[in-house]
């Protein structure tokens, strides 16, 4: 059997920046990964994912969030265009509790931010829709991130410190008294220790997390511009428009052209067939985005002419999991990131790392004992509740 002190299951968003972090730590470490570093059957697809600073979803995001700014920037310096700094516009329901905690969080963490009513947004972003009566939060160091260009760099990276990429799927992971077994299809792997990174498919792996989360798919659909210059990243930030009776976010015309948007549709299950789900748009998808797009943006042709969807793992309290799953400690899961882990994914890389070499302990904010008395979580606030995994 073969063997090496590390294993990183699943090179997607999470489990790249692992391989890297560990390889660079002088770790000898293999990574599997079933359909190809930045392939488009993961949460990595899609192009883009949105980062921003101001962060309503919690305190125990911003340790995080801050280091994965930093990372993001010396990504950007040796790749120009990996990370663009447009800002971020968040247009939400004045008063509404997505608004204090907007507000709390700034406050709380001296995060820069402005507060623009109606008119302002319409006069500063005329790309957007009328918000009505609600406002938008102006997060200036907010932007998006290139997806499979920074992970496709991650992996080179990790290469070059000495990782090992398998392309073949983990079967089944066991832990044991001497390390971790991990069985492929071309013969079984001994690791001291085993990084779970495979994002939606982890419950397949680690049937214990059917208890505490749910793997789900969301559609992307991509309009094309009528005026694209407006439409662009030096004109138009990332967004969250919240209010409108959904959760869309989106992203510039990365090409000069088609506009991503997110959330215009209702999130499904995700059913796997051994690893592959139904990636399949539905006529009600594609009328669900022609109806709510143009209360999001304006001067968009309303059908999309691009559509993909993608898989992604939400826990039932919409917090990140990052634990050990045994006693002695050998499988580490980094997985759940619940719709909004794409924007610390080289943070959180960084940290599962320090905590495999010693260098850090799990928070216990993303631990797995918070689930241990509340197999069925039952909301506490029930608006908080709904839109604890709506993030991006
Ligand atoms: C539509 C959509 C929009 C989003 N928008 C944003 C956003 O704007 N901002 C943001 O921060 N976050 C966003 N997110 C969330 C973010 O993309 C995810 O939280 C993050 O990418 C999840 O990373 P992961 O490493 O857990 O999973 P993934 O990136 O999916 O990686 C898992 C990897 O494991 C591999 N794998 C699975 N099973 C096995 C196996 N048995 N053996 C080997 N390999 C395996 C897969 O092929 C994949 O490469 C969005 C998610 C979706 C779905």
């Amino acid at each position: 059997m073969r063997s090496a002190q590390a294993g990183v299951i699943g090179l997607g968003s999470v489990g790249a920046f692992a391989l890297f972090e560990l390889a660079r730590r002088g770790v000898e470490v293999v990574g599997l990964e079933a359909f190809g570093v930045g392939n488009d059957q993961s949460a990595v697809g899609g192009d883009s994912r949105l980062f921003r600073r101001l962060y309503r979803e919690g305190p125990a995001y911003h340790g995080l969030l801050e280091r994965a700014l930093e990372l993001w920037r010396e990504t950007d310096a040796r790749l120009p265009g990996a990370f663009v700094q447009c800002g971020a516009l968040s247009i939400v329901p004045q008063g509404s509790l997505y608004a204090f905690d907007l507000e709390a969080y700034g406050e709380r963490f001296g995060v820069d931010y402005e507060l623009l009513d109606a008119d302002e947004v319409a006069e500063r972003f005329p790309q957007f829709a009328h918000p009505g009566g609600d406002v938008g939060y102006w997060d200036p160091a907010g932007g998006y991130v290139r997806t499979d260009l920074v992970v496709r760099d991650a992996v080179d990276r990790a290469l070059e410190h000495g990782a090992t990429v398998i392309d073949l799927p983990a079967l089944a992971i066991e832990p044991g008294p001497d390390g971790v077994v991990v069985r492929t299809a071309e013969g079984d792997w001994r690791f001291d220790r085993v990084v779970v990174a495979a994002g939606a498919r982890t419950p397949l792996l680690l049937p214990g997390f059917g208890r505490i989360a749910a793997p789900q798919l969301q559609v992307m659909t991509w309009f094309q511009a009528t005026d694209p210059e407006r439409f662009r990243a030096a004109t138009m930030p990332v967004f969250i428009r919240e209010g409108a009776g959904f959760h869309a976010y989106g992203a510039p015309a990365l090409d000069g052209l088609h506009v991503k948007v997110s959330g215009l549709t209702e999130r499904r299950p995700a059913v796997f067939d051994g690893l592959a789900y139904d990636q399949s748009v539905t006529p009600d998808d594609l009328r669900d985005a022609e109806a709510r797009i143009p209360l999001v943006l304006d001067d968009l042709h309303p059908l999309p002419v691009r559509t993909a969807i993608y898989p992604e793992l939400y826990s039932h309290d919409g917090r990140f999991v990052i634990d050990f799953v045994d006693p002695e400690q050998r499988v580490l899961a980094a997985t759940a990131f619940s719709g909004k882990g794409f924007k610390m994914a080289n943070a959180i890389g960084e940290h599962v790392a320090r905590v495999l070499v010693g260098e850090a302990v799990t928070n216990p904010d993303f631990g797995l004992a918070r689930f241990a008395d509340a197999p069925t979580p039952t909301p506490t606030d029930p608006e908080r509740e709904a839109h604890a995994d709506q993030a991006a």
